[in-house]
């Protein structure tokens, strides 16, 4: 296995879980264990017209609920009242967030693995899955095209755990994307223009606290690691003991590492299909509240990939707990209102009609264009795709679609990536999100990405459908916020004569 020694793979394993970065946490029992989520989501929850609308408008204020007030949420059933969460779902979106999506790609760097994970097709075990790890020159070519031809700016980098995937190479790897400059071209032809990635986000495994302070020092946006479920025994039954992974703890306690080490814009996830999806979204809200309690920071993101089909991988193919989609839309809408200030993330995971659906109830994210083999942006002529990815796609279509899609429903498709660049992360975007003020920021620089996109990268076609929604937000701009108005229009008409990468 590429050319490391077995011995030094378990020697590097058994370095890895730092038990006194995780004790000094754990009150009586971790938080999960304290929060009693079984005896919550069992307590019969009478109707009650009163406590409904308080929880609700609860929410619309940008406060978190508290983990009674979503098992509430969670048992409610009919239909009246599911239309009316999600009326305020998606007035508490607007709030927030406005008319905004933001895009991103996925880009895979390494599938080796040490871990056993029953749902994964990277799993150690998967003898099918064709294992590589990219050289910085093979990420240079991949973000060229991500950057140069797509017209991304924010990739999620993913790693497997491995030594080949170490921190030592998550550094590397992120420094080589940041550097970038790629030529701009459309269908062959140069726009004599530079594209780049200008946020790297990170979904890794979990870290310890002098890795984490590295990964802040190359400038990451959001660190991002799903705790898969949130129940203890079903996690120890899918996470083989003896694997780095099967230590729930370590995972457990990985956003309190972070956050201690600097790195302040954190994304939570659950993989649903795992166990229970009411206990799995009682378990992030748990978590959420956790955070914010002790360190004044919550989720950035939050996350619900469902399980999806692997090669080669049995325990995919009919699981026990299984989401269906109305329970899907349902879990979206439930935490929508419970962790309002929160961006919400939906991945190719899911078909384009699940997206369209549930972006009404409020999805803040959505990658695009994406390809989760390692190596698929810039190789195509490999027909074993479904032996290089951890899992198979549902939306395969591009980034240019899917904007269109967004601008015909009057939404705007966000490259902003400002945020962590002025130091709006952590503590400073929470008080924002919470009081409404992140979309003044936001709405200005959405408006000048998106020209910045359409200008570079748009067909005609495209340029046409998005020209209205672009014309909407400057007439709203220009009602809403008159104090920048002039600075704005001044950015923006840089932007159409070809200036890049202006922001508010
Ligand atoms: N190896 C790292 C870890 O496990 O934390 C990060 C990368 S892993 C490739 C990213 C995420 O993919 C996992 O956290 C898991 O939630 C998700 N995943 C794994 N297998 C999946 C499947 N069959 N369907 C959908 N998502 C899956
Ligand atoms: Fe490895 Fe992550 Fe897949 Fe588990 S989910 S096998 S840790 S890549």
């Amino acid at each position: 296995m590429l050319g490391i020694k077995v011995s030094k793979i378990d020697f590097w394993d058994k370095q890895r879980i730092k038990n006194h970065q995780i004790e000094k946490y754990l009150q009586k029992g971790d938080f999960i264990f304290n929060s009693n989520i079984d005896s919550r989501l069992k307590r019969s929850k009478k109707s009650d017209s009163k406590k409904f609308q308080d929880i609700l408008d609860k929410s619309l204020s940008i406060q978190t609920l508290n983990l009674d007030e979503t098992a509430y949420l969670l048992s409610v059933s009919d239909s009246k009242n599911l239309e009316k969460m999600k009326e305020v779902a998606f007035k508490v979106k607007k709030k927030v967030y406005d008319n905004r999506i933001v895009t991103f790609a996925p880009l895979y760097l390494g599938n080796f693995c040490v871990n056993d994970c029953s749902y994964c097709g990277f799993r150690k075990s998967n003898k099918y899955t064709k294992r590589k790890v990219l050289s910085l020159a093979e990420i240079e070519a991949e973000t060229k095209i991500l950057a140069g031809q797509i017209g991304h700016k924010r990739l999620i980098v993913v790693y497997g755990e491995h030594p080949a995937n170490d921190i030592d190479y998550m550094v590397d790897t992120i420094k080589t994307i940041y550097k970038v400059e790629a030529e701009v071209k459309v269908e062959g032809k140069s726009k004599n223009r530079v594209g780049q990635i200008r946020r790297v986000n990170v979904n890794a495994p979990p870290l310890a606290i002098e890795e984490l302070k590295r990964l802040k020092g190359v400038g990451i946006g959001t660190y991002q690691v799903f705790q898969e479920t949130y129940h203890r025994k079903t996690y120890q039954d899918v996470h083989p003991q003896g694997t780095i992974k099967s230590d729930y703890l370590w995972r457990l306690y990985v956003m309190h590492r972070a956050l201690e080490a600097g790195v302040d814009d954190i994304g939570l996830g659950a993989l649903f299909g795992l166990y229970d999806w009411r206990y799995e979204v009682m378990g992030l809200v748990a978590h959420n509240r956790e955070l914010e309690k002790k360190f004044g920071i919550g989720a950035h993101t939050v996350s619900f990939p469902r399980l999806e089909p692997a090669t080669n991988t049995p325990f995919t193919e009919s699981p026990k707990y299984k989401v269906s989609d109305e329970d899907f839309k349902k879990l979206i809408l439930v935490l929508r209102l419970s962790i309002p200030h929160a961006g919400m993330i939906i991945t190719c995971r899911e078909s384009p009609q699940i997206k369209k659906e549930s972006i009404a109830l409020g999805i803040t994210q959505t990658d695009a264009s994406s390809k989760i083999g390692i190596g698929s942006y810039s190789d195509r002529s490999d027909n074993q795709e479904g032996l290089r990815q951890q899992f198979l796609l549902s939306d395969t279509r591009s980034l240019e679609e899917v904007i269109q899609e967004f601008a015909k429903a009057g939404s705007i498709t966000s490259f902003c990536t400002a945020g962590y660049r002025c130091g709006r992360t952590g503590e400073c975007i929470m008080e924002l999100l919470r009081a409404g003020k992140e979309g003044k920021f936001c709405k200005l620089n959405a408006v000048l990405t998106f020209r910045e996109w359409l200008d570079d990268f748009a067909s005609e076609e495209t340029k046409k459908i998005a020209k209205k929604v672009i014309n909407r937000e400057i007439q709203e701009i220009k009602q809403t916020l008159p104090g920048v108005f002039p600075q704005f229009m001044e950015y923006y008409d840089r932007v159409k004569k070809g200036e890049r990468d202006i922001y508010f």
